[in-house]
């Protein structure tokens, strides 16, 4: 049997209604798959920088750089106004343990999906592109001119691309071996670029995705590329095209939201930082303070993102599991939270999901 240590971090809001279930879903999968866990809680957050002066303690750091094999982030409520010295903990974490990869997959039910069943994954790169924040701004005699630094290396796009190949891959995988309901009958990863205007840094991107993508090992991935304008528009029109997108940060971050958009609650979409050797799951949500303490805040993002984690942490059957039971859940439709239209509490959706395990 294998053990792996999970970090726990809450942080803020419904962050601390859903992280619990998160756990709870690991408790719970079947002894038959051979996996144990054991838990380690984390501060980090809003609560604890007033507490501590500090949004991500370095204990919180070291303890999962040790000690973890994965971890769970639930979600921090950043102050609207600036309060000095708060800088977003998730950030600090991508940075400090070069979480390179940030990935989001959308997906609806046979129950949810109004005729056209979604089910793509988003892979955006997590470290460069216009997010480096070299911005410059200076007068000239027709006013203020402001610049920003595009970076785009040759080696963050080639890891980007090889770990979306491997996504491709492993979705087939995880196709097979569970009752979830393919629309593609070969893996295909969808390169995103603008290298028709931007011809060096989108350009290097495209080109370094394209030979990434030709090794071997991906010789059953059908790869395709499309310029982001008409992707954002065939991805509105047609989503249940599309399989792994591969994108630069900033068109990435720009497309996976409107994707989540695309399956009716935030509740829902998961998503997993990942790196070499480490990933954490973290719901795309916040921490919903017009729901905090109602115990009525949708654990089903966060499910999700509990089986990303695994699946990234080399567990594709205990991940295959949990997805089957949330879409049993989604398309029985009887325990539902009120985002969903339901009457759920938190714990009742979760229960109804370890049901189905
Ligand atoms: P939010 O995601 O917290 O909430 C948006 C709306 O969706 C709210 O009506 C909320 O009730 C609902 N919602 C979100 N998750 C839900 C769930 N699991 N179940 C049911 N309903 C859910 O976004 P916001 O209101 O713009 O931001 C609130 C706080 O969260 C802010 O402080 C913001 O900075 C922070 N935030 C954090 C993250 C993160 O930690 N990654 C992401 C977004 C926002
Ligand atoms: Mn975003």
């Amino acid at each position: 049997a294998r053990t792996l240590r999970i970090g726990l971090i809450p942080g803020d809001g419904i962050g601390r209604e859903v992280i619990p279930a998160g756990r709870r879903i690991l408790e719970s999968l079947p002894s038959s798959l051979g996996l144990n866990f054991s838990f380690v809680d984390l501060d980090a957050g809003f609560e604890t920088f007033q507490r501590t002066g500090s949004a991500l303690p370095d204990k919180t750091v070291e303890t999962l750089k040790t000690e973890c094999d994965g971890a769970l982030f639930g979600a921090v409520s950043s102050p609207s106004t600036k309060v000095a010295g708060y800088s977003s903990p998730i950030v600090a974490l991508r940075k400090k343990l070069d979480l390179y990869a940030n990935v989001r997959p959308v997906k609806t039910t046979a129950g949810s999906s109004n005729g056209k069943p979604i089910d793509l994954v988003i892979v955006r790169e997590n470290t460069e592109d216009l997010y480096v924040k070299e911005e410059t701004t200076r007068d000239t005699p027709d006013g203020k001119v402001a610049e920003a630094i595009k970076r785009i290396s040759e080696r963050a796009s080639s890891r980007i691309s090889t770990i979306a190949g491997e996504i491709a891959l492993r979705r087939q995988n995880i196709r097979s071996t569970s009752n979830i309901a393919s629309v593609h009958s070969q893996p295909m990863v969808t390169i995103t670029h603008k290298s028709n205007v931007l011809s060096q840094t989108d350009g290097l991107f495209r080109e370094t995705a394209r030979q990434a993508l030709a090794a071997a090992k991906f010789s059953s991935i059908h790869v395709e590329e499309q310029i982001v304008d008409s992707m954002v528009y065939k991805l509105f029109r047609q989503p249940e095209y599309y399989d792994v997108i591969v994108a630069p940060n900033l068109y990435g971050d720009i497309l996976s939201d409107g994707a989540a958009a695309l399956v009716g609650s935030l509740g829902l979409v998961p998503s997993a930082n990942v790196g070499d050797n480490f990933a954490i799951g973290e719901p795309c949500h916040g921490s919903a303070p017009d729901i905090e303490g109602l115990g009525i805040a949708n654990p089903i993002a966060t499910l999700r993102s509990v089986a990303l984690m695994l699946e990234f942490l080399g567990e594709e059957a205990a991940a295959a599991k949990i997805y089957a039971a949330v879409d049993g859940n989604l398309d029985e439709a009887k325990f539902l939270s009120p985002d969903m239209g339901g009457k759920a509490t938190t714990t009742q959706v979760l229960e109804d999901v370890l049901k189905r395990l």
